[in-house]
């Protein structure tokens, strides 16, 4: 029996969008049930666990640490994975992205050699994103990213939630450190110094909020 070849192509189609829609959904399957780790570089794992340990409420959640060559615009970036974002928000997982080196005076400057203090400060920050990101639902988070390139009040938003969230954590002596080192190395960026000043929490506001925590603290003493 000779079978028609406009036949034969037809069940040629729909064989390889079968196979295509079980390769799709066995990719969806081990994304979903994958369960991704903490991963911490070793030359960094001090700073980090000591950030860590101000954020009880990230215990079991993953995320992985992980240096790149350059980011633009910042020194670090906390953002959700993608496959944490087809997963319920309790399943999620993150990566925080750290440059290797950012510019001083035109020369570039290696991350790893500012003070101690200075980089636990800045994981702080990175982990306030990450409280931020965990109070939202995963289609809040889509629209965050989203809005976070687009407006610039959204930028400003974000970014002090984050410190808020490291200092209501009690990291502010380290915010404060990571501020200051920014600040007051006058060979930093001037783009990068204006970007601070314009979207961060000043360190007269850390010390109001400090001092703010402090009474609320006192007052429940009493
Ligand atoms: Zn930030």
């Amino acid at each position: 029996m000779v079978i028609c070849p406009f036949f034969n192509s037809i069940i040629l189609k729909r064989r390889l969008s079968l196979l295509l829609l079980l390769i799709t959904s066995l990719i969806l399957i081990a994304i979903i049930v994958s369960e991704p780790k903490n991963k911490i570089p070793e030359n960094i794992k001090s700073e980090v666990d000591i950030a860590l340990h101000h954020f009880p409420e990230l215990e079991g959640i993953p995320i992985e640490f992980k240096f790149k060559k350059n980011i633009k615009k910042s020194v670090m970036q906390a953002q959700p994975t993608w496959s944490g974002l087809l997963k319920p928000k309790n399943k999620r997982s993150y990566k925080i992205l750290i440059s290797e080196k950012f510019k001083i005076s035109g020369e570039e400057f290696k991350t790893l050699d500012v003070p101690r203090d200075v980089l636990i400060g800045w994981i702080g920050h990175e982990l306030g994103h990450v409280m931020d990101y965990q109070e939202r639902g995963n289609l809040n988070l889509i629209g965050f990213g989203i809005r976070y390139v687009l407006l610039k009040e959204f930028v400003k938003k974000a970014e002090r939630a984050a410190d808020s969230f490291a200092v209501s954590r009690g990291m502010s002596e380290y915010i404060l450190k990571t501020k200051r080192f920014i600040l007051n190395h006058s060979e930093i960026d001037e783009v990068y110094k204006n970007r601070i000043k314009q979207y961060y929490l000043s360190p007269d506001e850390i010390m109001d909020m400090v001092k703010e925590q402090d009474s609320i603290k006192d007052n429940n003493l009493l």
